[in-house]
């Protein structure tokens, strides 16, 4: 998208970028970008702020290694600000949080429940990747048993849903939902998976017109 085709501001040159988590769709921040950021934004498939502060281009973890990588750019409907869907490689908030929009008080976290599964499931795969950085964490223990053991796990809080659901026992019933979401999203990643590929596959049937997916038995 060239940066002609935006409308930057007449006085300071700059626009408005929200940057947006690509698999949960949290927002991590706000930030500006004239012309020339906009362009290295794209071509570095990275995202480059205007510093209003510094007075200069600004790489989003150029000191923090924390950066912005770009997985979409979206204009809204009169193309004086920017949509970014980016992968962060660590906390975007320079005061460690997640989100610029996360505040140590507040009692609702920013994010939307569905969202929260995206989170969960960097956590995993983190867990699966760098199991020495929590040597104790019941997700990594689940690691070193390997596949037969957590497609087990999965089987037995299936059960135990089902068990839940047929008796129909309303107060157990999100817990053990809970422990089936989280064992399938550890066997996702021991699969190397990505639940984005799964949720493809939704989106892929719901596009679909009149088309039956029913498993009849
Ligand atoms: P970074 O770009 O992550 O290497 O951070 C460099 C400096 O930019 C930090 O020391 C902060 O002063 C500032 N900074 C980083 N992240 C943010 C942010 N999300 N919002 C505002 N300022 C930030
Ligand atoms: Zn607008
Ligand atoms: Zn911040």
């Amino acid at each position: 998208i060239p940066a002609t085709d935006l409308r930057f501001d007449t006085v300071s040159g700059l626009l408005p970028a929200i940057i947006q988590d690509a698999d949960s769709g949290q927002v991590l921040m706000l930030g500006y970008m004239n012309a020339e950021a906009w362009r290295r934004t794209q071509e570095d498939e990275r995202v480059t702020f205007f510093s209003r502060s510094k007075n200069r281009l600004w790489v989003k973890g150029e000191s923090s290694g924390n950066y912005l990588k770009v997985v979409s750019l979206h204009v809204d409907c009169d193309a004086d600000t920017v949509l970014i869907r980016a992968i962060p490689a660590g906390p975007t908030c320079h005061r460690g949080s997640v989100s610029c929009f996360e505040q140590p008080d507040q009692l609702q976290a920013p994010i939307a429940p569905i969202g929260f599964l995206s989170s969960l499931e960097r956590l995993i795969v983190q867990r699966h990747d760098y199991p020495e950085q929590a040597p104790t964490s019941y997700t990594v223990s689940l690691f070193k048993k390997g596949m037969p053991k957590i497609a087990q796990k999965v089987g037995e809080e299936a059960v135990e849903t089902v068990i839940d659901a047929v008796s129909g026992s309303r107060e157990t019933l999100p817990g053990e939902v809970a422990d089936l979401l989280y064992h399938l999203l550890v066997l996702l990643v021991a699969a190397g998976v990505p639940m984005a590929e799964v949720i493809a596959v939704l989106q892929e049937r719901h596009r679909l017109p009149n088309t039956r997916h029913l498993n009849n038995d």
